[in-house]
C-alpha cells in the first residue's frame, strides 16, 4: 500500500476517534464486498467506541444473512452525524437513500477501490490497485490497533473473496492472499463461508438462470455474449433481482468471449447493466459514458429505456470498444 494511503488512513482514524456520531454505509444492490465491509468495520469501531450505526440502503440478498451481526445493518433517520463513512462507493448516487444523510453529515470518509470514484468525500482514500474495499477495511482495523476477531475477519473474508471472484480475477494480488492468510489464521471457518456464499442457490434463483441463459445472444465473432432477465422471468420464477447473481460469470466463462454483458429489466423504461470482460477490454470506460463505473473488469450502469433500446446502445459502445 502506498505511503499516500497510509497517510489518508491515519487521519481517518483520528476523525473516528474524534467523532462521536458514526454512520457507515454502502452501495444499493449490496454485495459481498460492501456489506463484509461495512459489518467489518462497523464491529471494529463498535470495539473501539462502543457504539456504531451500519445504514441500511437496501434489502441485504439472502446470500450474506449468515454474516455475523447482519443486523446492525438498519435504517437511521437521525440527522445528527458528525462522521459519515462511505464504503466500496465510486459516488454518492451509489449511496441511494443515504445520499441525503451523507450530505448533512459534519464529514465524509470516502474508502473505496472503484477506478471510476468521484472523490466526493472531505477525506478520500482510493485505491484502485486494492482487490476489494475489504483489503482496506482490514488495513485501517490493524492500523487502529483493534483486534480482529473471527466475527471480523469472517466479514472480511466474505468481502475480498466475494470481489476477487474467489481469488481468480486479476485484481488479486500477494496482498490479497497475505491479508486473507492473517484471516485464516484467526481460525475462520471457510469451508462454512464458502458454502454459505457459493453453494445455498435456490431453486427459485436456478429457474431463473435457465430463463435468462435461454436468451443467450453470442455477437461480435463470438466475442460478445448478452443475457437478458426480464420482470416476467422473476415473476414467473418467484425470484428477485438479487438472484440473477452468478448468471453474467457464467456467461463470461464461454471461452471465446471477451466481453459478456447481462440486461436486468427494472421496469419497462429502467434496465440496469452489468458488464464483465476477460483481458483485454476496460469495461469501466463503457459503462461510464452511460453514467456508471466500476473497474476495468466489472462495471454496470442504469440505461434509461426498454430492454430493446438498452441493448441497442450498450451494443454499440462494445462494439467501439474493440475498435
Ligand atoms: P455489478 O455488475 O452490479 O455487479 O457491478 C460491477 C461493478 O461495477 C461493481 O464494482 C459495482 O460497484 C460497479 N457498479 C455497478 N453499477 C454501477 C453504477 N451505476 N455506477 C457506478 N458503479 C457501478
Ligand atoms: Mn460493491
Ligand atoms: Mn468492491
Amino acid at each position: 500500500m502506498d505511503k499516500k494511503i497510509d497517510f489518508l488512513m491515519d487521519d481517518a482514524i483520528r476523525l473516528i476517534k474524534e467523532s462521536d456520531n458514526i454512520l457507515i454505509a454502502s452501495h444499493v444492490q449490496p454485495d459481498g464486498d460492501s456489506i463484509g465491509s461495512i459489518l467489518a468495520l462497523g464491529m471494529a469501531i463498535e470495539k473501539l467506541k462502543g457504539k456504531v450505526r451500519i445504514l441500511k440502503v437496501d434489502d441485504i440478498p439472502s446470500d450474506y444473512q449468515f454474516l455475523p451481526n447482519i443486523e446492525l445493518i438498519k435504517e437511521f433517520d437521525d440527522e445528527n452525524i458528525d462522521l459519515f463513512i462511505a464504503l466500496d462507493c465510486g459516488d454518492m448516487e451509489r449511496l441511494g437513500s443515504g445520499k441525503k444523510l451523507a450530505l448533512k453529515a459534519k464529514q465524509i470518509v470516502n474508502i473505496d477501490h472503484h477506478i471510476t470514484n468521484d472523490n466526493f468525500g472531505d477525506l478520500n482514500i482510493v485505491s484502485p490497485s486494492s482487490a476489494a474495499t475489504g483489503e482496506l477495511v482490514y488495513k485501517i482495523i490493524k492500523k487502529m490497533d483493534v483486534q480482529i476477531d473471527k466475527n471480523i475477519a469472517t466479514c472480511l473474508y466474505t468481502a475480498i473473496s466475494t470481489d476477487t471472484g474467489s481469488f481468480m480475477y486479476s485484481n488479486t494480488t500477494y496482498k490479497t492472499h497475505l491479508i486473507v492468510a492473517e484471516l485464516l489464521k484467526i481460525g475462520i471457518n471457510i469451508n462454512d463461508i464458502n458454502i454459505n456464499i457459493y453453494q445455498s442457490r435456490s431453486m427459485e434463483r436456478t429457474k431463473l438462470f435457465l430463463d435468462s441463459l435461454d436468451t443467450l445472444e453470442i455477437l461480435l465473432d463470438d466475442k460478445v455474449a448478452i443475457v437478458t432477465t426480464t420482470q416476467d422471468m422473476l415473476e414467473s420464477n418467484d425470484a428477485k433481482l438479487e438472484d440473477t447473481e452468478g448468471i453474467i460469470s457464467f456467461v463470461r466463462d464461454i471461452d471465446t468471449v471477451e466481453v459478456a454483458c447481462l440486461l436486468k429489466e427494472i421496469d419497462e423504461s429502467e434496465v440496469k447493466v452489468s458488464i464483465r470482460s476477460k483481458k483485454a477490454i476496460d469495461v469501466s470506460k463503457i459503462c461510464n459514458k452511460f453514467n456508471g463505473g466500476g473497474h476495468i473488469r466489472a462495471a454496470g450502469c442504469t440505461i434509461y429505456g426498454s430492454i430493446k433500446e438498452a441493448k441497442k446502445l450498450i451494443l454499440k459502445e462494445i462494439e467501439m470498444a474493440f475498435r
